[in-house]
């Protein structure tokens, strides 16, 4: 698979809120037909009204697609309305809302949660929160806590590979180990990348922007749940106990976390 370079990476962008004082801004949900063209037509009609923000559009069962955006209206004098009439007037558009902002703040009242299309749940969290969270566990119990995050790195890394063993099979799961690796920075967690592989068998995995120390907070710690975490889905897809060791760490002063991740000896 190859990497992007052209396109500068980004961090996804998620609206689950907006907060813009003084904006007149608007959530847009509406059902189409899952046909091409659907989502092309609604937007030429919102084309000259509404600033879209943010936008996220999938495919449901059954032919029906769901479009969701949030927008500034380009007119002082928008309302609900007046952009109900106008997309209305599309065909291809089942069912719809829209919702107006208040004092500028404006939230996803229509989302029920997260899941990948695959059907997996997921749940989202400030990763710095997270990384305080494990901060405190440590604070707490020592190196107790630094075992305890090991071992759930290990548990969550070990069903995180069989989600893919599932659906790939185990043998192209194990031939897929590197076009994998993106999962992980756009599922947040930070950007993977492998440098030498030394002896055979053993590489190197940097970890640039590591969610597990990203607290900030001075703790007497290691990114343990993540050491666990590629024991775990190592040893999972690959059908071999695998052991990793953290060789450098924010943490303890690095420009960022590197994994020696190989074979068990
Ligand atoms: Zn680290």
């Amino acid at each position: 698979m190859k990497d992007f370079a052209a396109v500068k990476r980004v961090k996804r962008h998620e609206f689950p809120y907006v907060y813009a004082k003084g904006k007149r801004l608007f959530h847009i949900v509406a059902t189409l037909e899952d046909v091409p063209g659907a989502l092309g037509s609604v937007l030429e009609l919102l084309r000259k009204r509404v600033n879209l923000i943010g936008s996220v559009s999938y495919s449901l069962k059954g032919g029906e697609a769901i479009w969701s955006s949030f927008g500034e209206s380009l007119s002082p004098v928008e309302t609900e309305e007046s952009l109900s009439r106008l997309i209305q007037s599309s065909n291809l558009t089942k069912e719809f809302e829209v919702h107006q902002s208040k004092d500028g703040l404006l939230v996803d009242g229509f989302h029920s949660g997260i899941q990948t299309e695959t059907g997996e749940s997921l749940v989202m969290l400030p990763r710095e929160g997270l990384s305080h969270m494990f901060d405190q566990v440590v604070a707490e119990f020592g190196s107790g806590g630094e075992l305890l995050l090991y071992n759930q790195g290990t548990l969550l890394g070990r069903d995180g590979a069989e989600v893919f063993i599932r659906m790939l099979g185990a043998e192209v799961a194990k031939s897929k180990v590197a076009d994998l690796r993106p999962v992980f920075s756009a599922s947040g967690w930070g950007i993977p990348t492998r440098l030498a592989e030394n002896p055979p068998g053993t590489y190197t995995l940097m970890v640039e922007d590591c969610f597990e120390c990203s607290s900030g907070h001075e703790v007497a710690r290691t990114c343990s749940f993540l050491r666990g975490y590629f024991e775990g889905s190592g040893t999972a897809i690959l059908g071999i106990l695998i052991a990793c060791e953290e060789t450098k760490c924010r943490l303890r002063g690095d420009p960022h976390c590197e994994f020696v991740i190989g074979p068990k000896k």
